[in-house]
């Protein structure tokens, strides 16, 4: 990302992680719609609002080379996201779409077991950490979605859930290569249902996965690991779950969709 003199990306000064946050457009916009977007959303933005965080975009598959054009010719320093790929490198796999097809794109983060893909489409675990596994072999980053579902919360299971999550889409990595992964803690209750967790249950989720990733690698590892906060994030509510304990960025779904809303929350 281009940047200009004495405004270059500072990372969080209280835990020296650089913070992102993510805009996750699922499936909206056609690519005419997905470019004005974009247009709008780095009119609104001023040099100082790319200081704090670093910002990606993931719209839908078929406006990503659009989107890589406009970002590369107006040297706009916005990071480009994918929100899925498959696992397999190329083959019989009709509908899918590869790493390395998404890396010559220049994608930079690819969102890996969304709850949407985990609970429409059937992702396993199992095919979660294939797909982690598939994103880090092309150099690209994967954005892990982990979280619990409302049945899971209020039968206790928070810990259990996101526990087992982290450790089975990240087996067989190593330490190193973990530290370089951004993890989402996306409780389900609070993804496109306007419940938004409190800051106190976006520290604490940050703070359950930090601890079990601490457990597994090593605490210096999971000091580096940023954890993203994500569901019904607004402008009213982003300030504080970015101050939450241990929150180093949002990953957004609806509000992203809004260039206004999304500046606002960038800002916050
Ligand atoms: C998401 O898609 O990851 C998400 C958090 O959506 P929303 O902000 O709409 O709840």
């Amino acid at each position: 990302m281009s940047s200009k003199k004495g405004l270059e990306l500072k990372p969080n000064p209280r835990t020296g992680r650089y913070r992102l946050i993510s805009g996750n457009w699922k499936m909206n916009l056609n690519h005419l719609e997905a470019i004005q977007l974009v247009q709008k959303l780095y009119f609104g933005l001023r040099d100082v609002d790319y200081s704090f965080s670093e910002i990606s975009i993931h719209p839908p598959l078929t406006s990503l080379r659009p989107i890589q054009l406009l970002i590369e010719s107006d040297r706009m320093r916005f990071s480009l996201g994918a929100q899925n790929c498959y696992f397999e490198a190329s083959g019989a796999y009709t509908g899918e779409v590869s790493a390395s097809m998404l890396s010559k794109l220049n994608v930079k983060y690819v969102i890996v077991g969304h709850s949407e893909r985990r609970r429409i489409f059937g992702e396993t675990d199992v095919v979660v950490a294939q797909k982690v596994k598939a994103v880090l072999s092309e150099q690209m980053t994967p954005i892990l979605c982990v979280g619990e579902s409302a049945e899971e919360r209020e039968a206790g299971q928070t810990d259990e859930v996101l526990m087992r999550q982290v450790r089975l889409a990240l087996a067989e990595l190593s330490g190193e290569t973990v530290s370089t992964l951004v993890i989402a803690y996306e409780p389900i209750w609070a993804i496109g249902t306007g419940l938004v967790a409190t800051p106190e249950d976006a520290a604490s989720g940050a703070q359950l996965i930090r601890e079990e990733l601490g457990r597994l690698y090593g605490g210096s590892v999971a000091d580096r690991v940023r954890v993203q906060y994500g569901g019904s994030v607004t402008p009213t509510t982003a300030h504080d779950l970015l101050e939450a304990e241990g929150v180093d960025g949002l990953l957004v779904g609806g509000a992203s969709l809004d260039a206004e809303a999304f500046s606002r929350i960038i800002r916050a």
